[in-house]
C-alpha cells in the first residue's frame, strides 16, 4: 500500500546491568531533578497562564515534579479557532505528506525520546519500567505506525462499479469541524492516539488530558511539533472539564469526540450532544472507550500455574487501573486449594514502592480520589459478613497513593465487588461448584454491565465452546488461556460494547473510519 509494512515495536528489558537500564536511569533523575514549567499549546503556540496546577509523582505526593497553566473559557475557544484555522491547508496536504509526519513521531518516540517519555510516565502515572515500556513507548509507536498502514487501506480502497458511460468514486473527507480528544491516564499511547488517529484522517483536534497525565502529555506535545506537525492541528488544553466541555459542545463546529475515560462521564457527554444536537452543522462522531469489570473464568479442567498467573497479572499489573484489568475471578472449587496456594507464593514476592526502585512491582494507585474510593471498599468488605481477605488489605497514603494487592474471596457472587468497577488493586474471587460451570456462565452475562475483556482458562474444548458462546456478548476482547489484559496493536483490536464503549476498536481501520465521512461522487460521460 505504498507505506512500510508495519511491525510491533520491541520491548526492551531494562535487566539489571543492562545500558538500557542505566540510560532510564539517569532519565528519571534527570526528571526529578528539574521543576518544569508545563504550558499549553494553542496554534503551535506555548501558553502559559497565572494559574497554575502542580504535577507530582503519584508514589511520592510532596515532590513537585512540574507547574502546568490552566486555561479558561476564552483559551478553549482560542483553541477551537486554532484548530479551524489550520484545517483548510492540514485536509488538503497529501495523505503520504500527513502519514510522514506521524511515522516521524513513531520513531522519535522509539529512538532518541525513548528514555525521557518512558521516565515521564513512570513518574507521572506511577508506572513501573516495563508497564510504561509497553505503554508510552511499544503500544504508541505501534498505534502510530499500524494506523498509518489502515490509513493507506482506507484511501487506496477498491473503488465501487463503473459501468461504461460513468466513473464511481468515493472520497473520504475529514469531517466537518473539530475533533474534540478527551483522554485518560491509565495510558500515555491511548492519550496520544486519541488525537493523532483524529489528526491522521486530516482532521483537527483540540486535546484535554487528564490532570493526571499531563506531564507525559507535554512532552508527547514537544515531540509532534518537533516531528513537524504543522500549527493548529492538534491544540492542547488544561482546563476544567465542565467548563471546556460548555465551549466545546456549544460549539457549532464540533463534529465529534474521541474519548477514553469513566462511562458516568461519556454518558453525561452524550447527553450533552443530544441536548444541542440543534447546534451543529453535522451530526458528531461519538467515540468513547469507557469502563470494565472484566472477568476470568476459571474451569475445573484448567491448569492451575496458567490460572494463577492470568489472575495475577491481570489483577495487579499497573496497581489493576486498566480498563481491561482482571477485577472478578470465578474459580472451579477442586482447583481453588492450589490455585490459592500459588497466587499467595507469587502475592508475597511482590515489592511496593516508587518508580525509581526498579524491583517495585507495585507502585501507587494515580490520586487520592482514587485512594479514598478503594480504601473505602476495603472497608466495607473488612466489615462485610461472608467476605474474607486472603491477602493485602492495607494502604497507606503518607508518601503517596499506596494501596497493597488485596485479595477479597466472597460467597455471593453477585457481592458489590463482583459487579463495581474499582479501578484498583482489589480482586474478588467467587469459588463455584465444578459441577455449576453453565449455571455461572448465566451469573457472569448477566452481571457484565460493562463488556470489555474477559477470559476462560480451560483445557476442555467442550468447556472452551460453551463460554465461548454463552459470553458472547460480555466481553469485545476474549481471551482462551490467557490474562484479559495486554492487548497488542495491530494483532488484538481493542474495544467493548455494553457500558464499556461504543467498541470502534482502538488501533483498527473500524476506528479510522469513524473520522471520515464519505463523499460518493458519480460522473457521467
Ligand atoms: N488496551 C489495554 C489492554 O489491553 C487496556 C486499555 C485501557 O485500559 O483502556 O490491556
Amino acid at each position: 500500500f505504498n507505506v512500510p509494512i508495519p511491525v510491533n515495536e520491541p520491548i526492551f528489558g531494562y535487566a539489571p546491568g543492562s545500558k538500557e537500564r542505566e540510560l532510564l536511569a539517569a532519565a528519571l533523575a534527570e526528571a526529578r531533578s528539574k521543576q518544569g514549567d508545563i504550558p499549553m499549546y494553542i496554534g503551535g503556540k506555548p501558553v502559559h497562564t497565572d494559574t497554575k496546577g502542580k504535577v507530582t509523582p503519584p508514589h511520592d505526593h510532596q515532590h513537585i515534579l512540574a507547574h502546568y497553566s490552566i486555561g479558561n473559557k476564552t483559551h478553549v475557544q482560542q483553541a477551537i479557532d486554532a484548530a479551524l484555522a489550520a484545517k483548510a491547508q492540514w485536509e488538503n496536504l497529501a495523505w503520504e505528506q500527513r502519514a510522514s509526519i506521524f511515522l516521524k513521531i513513531a520513531d522519535l518516540i522509539s529512538g532518541p525520546y525513548r528514555y525521557k517519555l518512558n521516565a515521564a510516565t513512570m513518574l507521572g502515572q506511577s508506572k513501573n519500567a516495563y508497564q510504561s515500556e509497553i505503554d508510552a513507548i511499544c503500544e504508541l509507536a505501534d498505534f502510530l505506525r499500524f494506523n498509518v498502514d489502515y490509513m493507506a487501506q482506507i484511501y487506496q480502497q477498491q473503488p465501487p462499479v463503473s459501468p461504461k458511460g460513468v466513473w464511481n468514486r468515493v472520497e473520504q473527507r475529514p469531517l466537518e469541524g473539530f475533533v474534540f480528544a478527551l483522554t485518560p491516564f491509565n495510558f500515555t499511547a491511548i492519550a496520544a492516539n486519541l488525537p493523532t488517529s483524529a489528526a491522521l484522517m486530516g482532521n483537527v483536534v483540540v486535546w484535554k488530558p487528564a490532570d493526571t497525565q499531563i506531564y507525559a502529555a507535554n512532552l508527547l506535545m514537544e515531540i509532534f511539533i518537533e516531528a513537524g506537525l504543522p500549527q493548529g492541528v492538534i491544540n492542547l488544553i488544561y482546563a476544567d472539564g465542565p467548563e471546556a466541555g460548555e465551549v466545546i459542545f456549544n460549539s457549532p463546529d464540533f463534529a465529534g469526540i474521541h474519548f477514553t475515560g469513566s462511562t458516568a462521564v461519556f454518558q453525561n457527554i452524550w447527553k450533552t450532544i443530544g441536548t444541542n444536537i440543534h447546534k451543529y452543522k453535522t451530526y458528531p462522531r461519538i467515540v468513547g472507550e469507557t469502563g470494565g469489570k472484566d472477568f476470568i473464568l476459571i474451569h475445573g479442567s484448567a491448569d492451575a500455574e496458567v490460572s494463577s498467573t492470568a489472575i495475577i497479572r491481570g489483577a495487579f499489573e499497573y496497581q489493576g487501573q486498566k480498563c481491561s484489568a482482571a477485577s472478578r475471578v470465578y474459580i472451579a472449587k477442586s482447583l481453588w486449594p492450589e490455585i490459592k496456594k500459588l497466587m499467595l507464593r507469587d502475592l508475597a514476592t511482590f515489592k511496593m514502592g516508587g518508580t525509581e526502585d526498579f524491583g517495585n512491582f507495585i507502585n501507587a494507585v494515580i490520586d487520592e480520589r482514587s485512594f479514598d474510593k478503594l480504601s473505602k471498599y476495603i472497608d466495607q468488605a473488612k466489615a462485610d459478613e461472608g467476605v474474607e481477605i486472603i491477602a493485602g488489605g492495607n494502604y497507606d497514603k503518607s508518601k503517596g497513593w499506596f494501596i497493597e494487592p488485596t485479595v477479597l474471596v466472597v460467597q455471593d457472587a453477585k457481592y458489590t465487588t463482583m459487579c463495581e468497577e474499582l479501578f484498583g488493586p482489589v480482586l474478588t474471587v467467587f469459588v463455584y461448584d465444578d459441577n455449576d460451570f453453565e449455571q455461572i456462565l448465566e451469573v457472569i452475562d448477566t452481571t457484565s454491565v460493562y463488556a470489555l475483556t474477559g477470559a476462560v482458562i480451560a483445557q476442555d474444548r467442550y468447556a472452551i465452546e460453551q463460554a465461548t458462546i454463552a459470553l458472547r456478548n460480555a466481553a469485545g476482547n476474549f481471551y482462551i488461556n490467557d490474562k484479559c489484559t495486554g492487548a497488542v496493536v495491530g494483532q488484538q483490536p481493542f474495544g467493548g460494547a455494553r457500558g464499556s464503549g461504543t467498541n470502534d476498536k482502538a488501533g483498527s481501520m473500524i476506528n479510522l473510519m469513524r473520522w471520515v465521512s464519505p463523499r460518493t461522487i458519480k460522473e457521467s460521460f
